[in-house]
């Protein structure tokens, strides 16, 4: 296929690289995947980046390749092209990531958070193809959130926009990372699951998995940390509703086989707190790319820059 016009997407996250090459009409072409290891620094972690994206490039060639795009984890600084204020990709925060991969390349590379990058693949060729407006809410480690409106991310002036992991649903509950008390991410994520199992006393070095997998076997303690998470869910949820009346909300991440147990007492919290819910058919919905929808996000902004710039 070495005349098929397509785009690479990368998918930097704390553990892992991920690199993929998509078609124009969103086939995935080939994928590359391998673990990160910012131990070695980063010019091991860019280096790897420039041989992934090599690779690929090399088997479906540079005459057809449309551009570059790379999703990554954190506060992203559009203007600059750099991630701000991160604490899990050791030596990327303020970093010219963007130029320095674009110089290496020599080819213009697109920088993007990773949950907006997640939420524009599903709207491409994932749940939300059917829609122009939607919200994705990732749940893993942390909680990321993508807007997409009129079919593109919303960024706000910076980039920063759809941080959505860090609206209070619990004032004065938990502490984060970003300085505030009782975000989502801190009730609602897969590291949350973790904290709630130790304080109902389930066990002290539980995985989201481990939790989910007492569930399955009747464990009835597992509920009251599954509630808890619907809750808060549910409770962002309604004011995302609220806020954009927009047609879907997409969850996505390694918790949605929990979603028979954290699904009930979300929905609940939503029709309690959104009138829009309760009089409109908006949808509530597991995302269906899995963690790849991520490569297609990141490796659709290139294209859509062409479209952009061909108008
Ligand atoms: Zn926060």
């Amino acid at each position: 296929m070495p005349d098929t016009p397509y785009s690479i997407g990368v998918d930097l996250g704390g553990t892992n690289l991920r690199a993929a090459a998509i078609s124009r009409d969103g086939r995935m072409l080939d994928k590359i995947s391998g673990s990160t290891d910012f131990h070695l620094g980063r010019d091991e972690v860019i280096g790897d980046m420039v041989r992934s994206v090599g690779r690929l490039r090399a088997i479906h060639g540079h005459k057809n390749l449309a551009g570059i795009g790379i999703g990554v984890p954190g506060f992203i600084d559009l203007d600059r092209g750099v991630i701000v204020g991160t604490h899990n990709l050791l030596g990327f925060d303020q970093y010219p990531i963007r130029d320095e991969l674009s110089q290496r390349l020599e080819t213009p590379v697109i920088l993007e958070n990773d949950a907006n990058a997640a939420a524009q693949g599903e709207k491409w060729m994932g749940a939300g193809r059917d829609v122009e407006d939607l919200v994705l809410l990732t749940l893993g480690t942390g909680i990321g959130g993508g807007i997409i409106s009129r079919g593109r991310i919303l960024h706000g002036f910076v980039g920063m926009a759809g941080e959505l992991g860090h609206m209070t649903v619990l004032p004065g509950g938990n502490i984060c990372g970003c300085g505030n008390y009782g975000c989502l991410e801190k009730h609602a994520s897969a590291t949350a699951i973790e904290a709630m199992a130790k304080l109902v006393a389930l066990g002290d070095n539980l995985t989201a998995k481990e939790v989910f997998d007492l569930a399955e076997q009747g464990n009835h303690n597992t509920r009251r940390v599954f509630e808890h998470m619907g809750r808060a869910l549910g409770i962002a949820l309604a004011t995302l509703i609220n806020i954009f009346n927009f047609p879907l909300y997409l969850l996505s991440g390694g918790v949605l086989p929990a979603w028979k147990y954290f699904a009930p007492p979300m929905r609940a919290e939503i029709e309690a707190r959104s009138f829009t819910f309760r009089n409109t058919k908006t949808r509530v919905e597991p995302a269906t790319l899995g963690n790849e929808a991520g490569l297609y996000g990141a490796a659709f902004l290139p294209f859509l820059l062409q479209q952009v710039s061909r108008s």
